[in-house]
């Protein structure tokens, strides 16, 4: 038997439990040995039956003088009821509904008993406890000792783990191999292999467990990095067009925004500029909260491309916000003469000011939108007519091919590893060179800094961290349930006065009956989008337009409500009020809009509630965002506290990952990480550390020739990390 094998190969591993295991990703017993306890239950200290104290848990050992099962007709209950005793004295033990028991266990028998000490009718007695036979031959796994507790699943218990682990764990504890190289192991001081998977499963202290844990969370990172810097040494060896700095169109385009960029936004420009004159592709990202204007940055360097003789594409990532990126683009760049397209998955348009060749679109006038054919659009794109292609996913399916793309804009938390990026490479035939694309990524999401130093690490950061001058600070207040309609009032006002509001709950539809009834109250008054619109269109605002968007419903559903919203649909269509799921936190732009009601805020992360309030604020009428929450827990208030006293995106980005962890921020992109790297990617001196030792592997030995297992390690996690 090897580490590869697979589970079903154990004769205690029959197909029901191959079943089970499976869910949890356990195919092979590497798998099995790599599933990781999250807590341990200390009974490790054995102590006289006598000393037992009420309401403490603790581990006993004695003997069984009698055992039975009795039913309680009152509470239909089986008990099983039996006497301990040991050198100091006896105590009664009770068990709930294991009739079995009475056949496992004999009177005579000598076990380990670990549990509470209760107090019922019938006096003082040890209540549930995990039990185990004490024999000469075997080491005790379930009590008297350091006892680990792996995630419950359906019939998969911790018991059962820690029985097939244990033998599987003798056997092959000397045959796992060190994956992290002797440099590394000597420089970071962690614990060895052989004896962290061993101290992680049957830990001799919580000392030694935690200091397990920590080697395998080193362990994860130091893979991450070492992936991601890797894909940096690699695209930094690819070649890119060098794209001068044309000053005079640079000044020429500033001058025509209705606005003075920000020192922010000029220092970003300035930074990707400088990126594009190099001839290795720009790797970069650009981080900043919503509405700090990120959009006309991007513009400006597509521009500057463009303008150099090349192409550039621009990538959102939904139907909707493309198309608000084509509009407001093709505004921004109407003095400058280009062809702009818009590719989604179900539409294409160009709006052109250059003239367009004959049989493409026949009503063609300077300066219109006109729809076109795919067929047409791909073929000028290819010609290299299309100067600016803005869209979706859409954008890099095989079909469209770019003539001289030198820039790609990604929207909103896409990302690219260098394979994507060569798909979309120009070869050069005569130098048997492929040229790679610049790329630009931008995100609201501020990025805490142990994140951006591993799973962004691949990318250079540029950041605009003020926002344009004149935006008014936004008054966030939590409203309590008997201030609600109150806050209705308010928001009455408020349209009377043509503004708009946004209402944000956190689900679609109410939740069943009996799920609330069994996932306690904090459920029971999560609002939903559905129920929230009939409520507010119906009862309390009859005779305002309330209107309703959210994921389930179809693009062209939802782009007709958002056009109504942004005032660009029919006036007697208009929206007032926007009841919504979190699908407008990306991008959507109505200035006019200046009330951001969120329903059931305890549910979301700060960043994200940062990124809901970063809706309204972008005009120059003062604009408030209300928080409302049921839930009484102060750790709840205090988070919301956090996002009344501060505006600062970063700031409240590291507050979540202290609080949350960072799933809120790798959303719903399968990483693949597991658990325990999850969680240490909060420990900024880790991250560091792991990082520092990626580095260092990798400038000695680039290629990682001396490294096979490193190289076949990370060809592994390539599959697994994917790049969107
Ligand atoms: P985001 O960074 O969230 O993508 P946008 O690029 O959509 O932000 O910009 C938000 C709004 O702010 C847009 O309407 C844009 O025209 C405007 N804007 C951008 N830069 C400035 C500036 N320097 N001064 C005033 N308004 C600006
Ligand atoms: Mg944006």
């Amino acid at each position: 038997m090897q580490l590869s094998t697979p589970i079903a190969k154990l004769s205690q591993v029959g197909p029901a439990y191959q079943k089970r295991l499976k869910k949890l990703g356990i195919k092979t017993i590497r798998d099995l040995l790599y599933h990781f306890p999250h807590r341990y239950e200390d009974f490790s200290n054995i102590i006289p039956i006598s000393q037992v104290r009420l309401n403490e848990t603790c581990c006993i050992k004695g003997r069984i003088l009698e055992i039975e099962n009795i039913r309680t007709w009152k509470k239909r209950m089986i008990l099983t009821q039996a006497i301990v005793e040991d050198k100091s004295g006896a105590i009664k033990v009770v068990w709930f509904n294991q009739p079995y028991l009475t056949k496992v266990l004999k009177p005579g028998d000598n076990l380990c008993l670990a549990g509470k000490i209760t107090f019922g009718d019938k006096g003082l007695y040890l209540s549930n406890p995990a039990y185990e036979k004490i024999s000469q031959a075997k080491a005790l796994i379930h009590t008297g000792r350091i006892v680990p507790v792996y995630p419950e699943t359906e019939g998969l218990s911790s018991r059962w783990l820690r029985f097939i682990l244990k033998p599987l764990l003798v056997k092959f504890k000397k045959k796992i191999p060190e994956p992290l190289p002797e440099k590394v192991m000597r420089d970071s001081q962690i614990l060895p292999i052989q004896r962290a998977i061993w101290q992680i499963h049957f830990p001799d202290s919580l000392t030694l467990a935690k200091k397990a844990q920590k080697r395998f969370s080193f362990e994860e990172l130091f893979f991450i990095s070492l992936f991601v810097l890797r894909e940096k040494l690699k695209i930094s060896k690819e070649r890119a067009i060098s794209i001068p700095f044309n000053l005079r169109l640079i000044k020429n385009f500033i001058k025509s925004l209705p606005f003075e960029l920000t020192d922010a936004q000029k220092k970003s420009a300035w930074q990707i500029l400088k990126d594009l004159e190099k001839p290795r592709p720009m790797n970069r990202l650009l981080e900043g909260d919503v509405g700090s204007g990120k959009t006309v940055v991007a513009v400006l360097a597509a521009l500057n491309v463009v303008r150099a003789g090349f192409q550039a594409a621009f990538m959102a990532p939904t139907e909707i916000l493309a198309k608000q990126h084509f509009q407001g683009i093709s505004k921004l760049l109407k003095k400058f003469n280009l062809n702009i397209g818009l590719l989604t998955g179900k539409e294409n348009k160009i709006i052109s000011k250059k003239a367009i060749p004959q049989g493409v679109a026949k009503n063609w006038r300077k300066n219109k939108v006109i729809k076109i054919s795919r067929e047409k659009l791909l073929e000028q794109l290819k010609k290299g007519e299309i100067d600016l292609l803005i869209g979706t996913h859409a954008l890099i399916q095989e079909r469209v091919r770019f003539g001289k793309l030198a820039l790609v804009v990604l929207d909103e938390q896409h990302r690219f590893g260098v394979e994507q990026r060569a798909k979309l490479a120009t070869s050069n035939k005569q130098q048997k060179t492929r040229i790679i694309p610049h790329l630009l990524s931008m995100t609201a999401t501020p990025i805490p800094r142990t994140l951006a130093l591993t799973i962004y690490g691949d990318l250079d950061l540029s950041l605009i961290d003020e926002l344009p001058r004149g935006r008014k600070k936004i008054v966030t207040k939590v409203i309590s349930p008997e201030n609600r309609q109150a806050a209705y009032d308010f928001i009455r006002s408020v349209v009377k006065k043509r503004r708009q509001v946004f209402v944000i709950c956190p689900r679609i539809e109410p939740s069943d009956k009996k799920k609330i009834e069994k996932e306690v109250l904090s459920w029971a008054e999560v609002r939903a989008v559905k129920e929230e619109y009939q409520k507010l269109s119906k009862i309390v605002f009859p005779d305002l337009k309330v209107g309703m968007i959210h994921g389930k419903m179809t693009t062209k559903e939802k782009e007709e409500i958002m056009k109504h919203f942004s005032g660009k649909g029919r006036k007697d269509k208009k929206i007032d009020i926007l009841v919504s799921t979190s699908v407008i936190e990306v991008g959507i732009d109505v200035p006019n809009a200046t009330v951001m009601m969120i329903e059931g805020a305890e549910r979301f992360g700060l960043a994200q509630l940062h990124q809901f309030r970063g809706r309204v604020g972008r005009s120059k009428y003062q604009s408030f965002c209300f928080l409302f929450t049921d839930s009484p827990a102060k750790k709840t208030h205090q988070r919301l506290k956090a996002l009344i006293s501060s505006e600062n995106g970063f700031e409240l980005a590291e507050k979540d990952l202290k609080i949350r962890g960072p799933g809120d921020f790798l959303g719903q992109r399968q990483w693949g990480i597991p658990d325990l790297a999850m969680s240490a990617l909060k420990d900024i001196f880790l991250v560091e550390k792991t990082r520092k030792a990626a580095k260092e592997i990798l400038e000695e030995d680039p290629e990682l020739k001396k490294y096979p297992s490193l190289r076949e390690r990370l060809e592994k996690s390539r599959e697994r990390i994917h790049l969107e």
